[in-house]
């Protein structure tokens, strides 16, 4: 938006802009198809010679509002939704990969994702290897080769809760002639915007804050429009090179800074398919409009929980970045210094079982497979979400056995306080 508005503003007023006489609130078009009255119009849209729609899984108006919106808030030039975070980050990866290629990654990633990277994705020809995010540039530098087409990491990890060196990944990829991917699910573009710091696309699993009520699935992915693929014609020839599937199109040529996500809505959406409904992406961009206001106090309860668990005694350790003797603390005052997130994790004192039965005890707070939405929750990941994992393999991922995830929500914190001291002290 050329006003050059702030995230509060953005939050409300950004995507949707009705003209005269339009509803003043986004429609949901709940429509597969739209219709032109002569054929060369249609033929003109094929062709992506015209902008318009055609079919919602290439492209619906619900869902470009929303997208612009968030693409807004991360400071980008344009941005897709998907189905869910998924969805985004194989989207965000498939785009400028394909088999034969690699790619590095943060160990510490979500485990779905460390999944999708690790085994999946690399049962489709592409491989990734793990790094630890805290490791020196010379280090990481190390695992990149001549076929590495990508840098990926998370903002802050989930459930790990490490905080990346922007400005390192950053320059690691690029001295490697390869864009920065962040994960931003955890800090949202209210806490931290990736772009600022160097990072080139940004990705979400919108499923989290920024629908903020655990309604709807869902993922997106922002593109800076910084990353100059045609430095590296060979590297990036699905962006550089005429598409066959697409009439010979040069996305980086007809396209500029648009090139990334015109490619992964023309050629990955079309044929992979993830598309939001129109009736979610309504939901999300509710969500989105108090995005601001929902955030903040998150941390602010985050911080007060995460400090009483931290002096009380059956609590073995703490694991919030808001604590001054975490080691991620000067790395999150700087890329987030309004605060990280609402994601605490703690493991008590005593055996698996006691970690469990600690959690059965809670009233309050329920346990969920979810996180970073309005109501309080909590998770043992390695009995629920990463399960998959060995012993080994949850280390490397940042992941203890007794960890325990704890997503503060916006209830009052002294409820919330209350209902964790029961569960401790009985
Ligand atoms: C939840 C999550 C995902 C996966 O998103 P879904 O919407 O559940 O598909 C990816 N990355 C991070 C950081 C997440 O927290």
């Amino acid at each position: 938006m050329s006003d050059n508005y702030r995230q509060e503003t953005i939050c409300i007023q950004s995507g949707w802009k009705p003209k005269n006489g339009e509803p003043r609130i986004l429609p949901i078009y709940q429509s597969t198809t739209f219709k032109y009255d002569d054929s060369d119009q249609m033929g003109r849209l094929f062709d992506l010679e015209e902008n318009g729609y055609f079919y919602t899984r290439l492209q619906n108006p619900t869902n470009d509002a929303v997208a612009a919106k968030i693409t807004e808030l991360e400071g980008g030039v344009a941005g897709m939704l998907t189905s869910s975070g998924q969805a985004a980050n194989y989207y965000a990866i498939f785009n400028i990969c394909e088999a034969g290629d690699h790619f590095v990654c943060s160990s510490t990633v979500y485990g779905g994702t460390f999944n999708l990277f690790g085994v999946t994705m690399k049962k489709m020809g592409i491989d990734c290897t793990f790094v630890d995010p805290d490791a020196s540039e010379e280090e990481i530098g190390k695992a990149f080769r001549p076929n590495t087409k990508a840098l990926f990491a998370e903002t802050i990890a989930n459930p790990a809760l490490v905080v990346v060196d922007i400005e390192k990944f950053a320059r690691i990829a690029h001295s490697h002639g390869v864009p920065l991917i962040m994960d931003n699910t955890f800090p949202t573009p209210i806490n931290c915007q990736p772009f600022k710091w160097g990072a080139d696309i940004v990705t979400h699993s919108t499923t989290k804050y920024m629908d903020g009520h655990a309604m709807c699935v869902g993922g997106c992915i922002v593109d800076s429009g910084n990353f100059d693929w045609t430095r590296y014609p060979d590297k990036f020839p699905g962006l550089t090179q005429p598409d066959e599937s697409y009439h010979g199109i040069i996305y980086t040529e007809r396209f500029g800074k648009g090139a990334y996500i015109t490619k992964a809505t023309a050629q990955v959406m079309r044929d992979l398919g993830s598309i939001q409904s129109p009736q979610n992406a309504f939901l999300l961009n509710v969500g989105l409009e108090t995005l601001h206001l929902r955030v903040p106090r998150h941390c602010e309860n985050a911080q007060k929980v995460a400090e009483f668990l931290n002096s009380h005694e059956r609590v073995a350790w703490v694991n919030y970045a808001g604590l001054p003797d975490n080691p991620y603390h000067a790395l999150a005052q700087k890329y987030m210094p309004k605060g990280t997130c609402g994601v605490i994790s703690f493991g008590i004192k005593g055996t698996r079982e006691e970690t469990v039965a600690f959690m059965d005890r809670l009233k309050m707070i329920a346990i969920v497979t979810h996180v970073a939405d309005a109501r309080t929750c909590v998770l043992h990941p390695a009995s629920h979400t990463h399960r998959q994992l060995n012993d080994e393999q949850l280390r490397e991922a940042g992941v203890k056995p007794d960890l325990i995830r704890l997503s503060v929500g916006i209830e009052h914190v002294d409820d919330i306080i209350g209902d964790l001291r029961q569960a401790l002290e009985q």
